[in-house]
C-alpha cells in the first residue's frame, strides 16, 4: 500500500513523498518546488487526485488542505513524514529544495509505513540569516501576527525575503 501511494502521489505532480499519522488517520504528504507563485488550489487538486484513487480501494480518505490545514499544520505533518525539518524561518527546509517548497496532504484510514527518506539531518545549525533579514523581526518573535502586518504593508502584498536568503540546499 505504501508503494501505491507513492506511485499515485508522484503521477498526480509531487516531487517529494512522505507518510505519517494525525490522530487516527495516516497522511500522504505531498510536497511540490516552488514559493508563492504555486497556485493552491491547483496543490489541492493533486491531493484531491491521491485520495479518489484511496477511495476507489475502498478506503476513506480526505484532503488536507494547502490553504487551511484544517486544524493541522502541514509543516509540523511534513516534518513528521521526513520531507524535512522546520527551521528557524518557521517554514519547512528540504535537503532538495530548501524552503522553495508548497504542500498538501491527503488523510486516509489505508494503511501506511512511515519513512524518512527525505529528513534533512543537521537542521538550521543556528544560521540565523532569515532572522537577520527579515524587516519586521517577526522570526525572532515568533510572530505570525508581525509577518502578516508587514506582508500586508507590500505594495504587492508579498514577502519571500526569508526564502531568498535561506542557503538551504547547500
Ligand atoms: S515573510 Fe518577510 S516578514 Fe515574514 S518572516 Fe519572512 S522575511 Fe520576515
Ligand atoms: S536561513 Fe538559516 S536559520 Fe533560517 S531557516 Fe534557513 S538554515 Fe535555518
Amino acid at each position: 500500500m505504501t508503494d501505491f501511494a507513492k506511485e499515485t502521489a508522484l503521477e498526480a505532480g509531487a516531487e517529494l513523498v512522505g507518510f505519517t499519522s494525525h490522530g487516527d488517520e495516516q497522511v500522504v504528504v505531498l510536497g511540490y518546488p516552488g514559493n508563492g507563485c504555486i497556485d493552491l488550489a491547483d496543490l489541492d487538486k493533486k491531493a484531491g487526485m491521491v485520495a479518489r484513487r484511496f477511495e476507489e480501494l475502498g478506503f476513506e480518505s480526505r484532503v488536507i488542505s494547502s490553504r487551511n490545514g484544517g486544524g493541522a499544520s502541514l509543516r509540523m505533518l511534513a516534518e513528521d513524514a521526513g520531507l524535512g525539518f522546520v527551521g528557524r524561518s518557521g517554514l519547512l527546509i528540504t535537503s532538495e529544495y530548501g524552503p522553495r517548497v508548497r504542500l498538501s496532504a491527503v488523510a486516509t484510514s489505508a494503511p501506511l509505513a512511515t519513512d524518512k527518506n527525505h529528513s534533512v539531518a543537521d537542521g538550521c545549525r543556528g544560521c540565523g540569516i532569515c532572522e537577520d533579514a527579515c524587516p519586521s523581526k517577526a522570526i525572532t518573535h515568533r510572530s505570525v501576527e508581525m509577518c502578516r502586518a508587514h506582508v500586508d504593508s507590500q505594495a504587492d502584498g508579498r514577502c519571500t525575503i526569508c526564502v531568498d536568503v535561506c542557503p538551504y540546499p547547500r
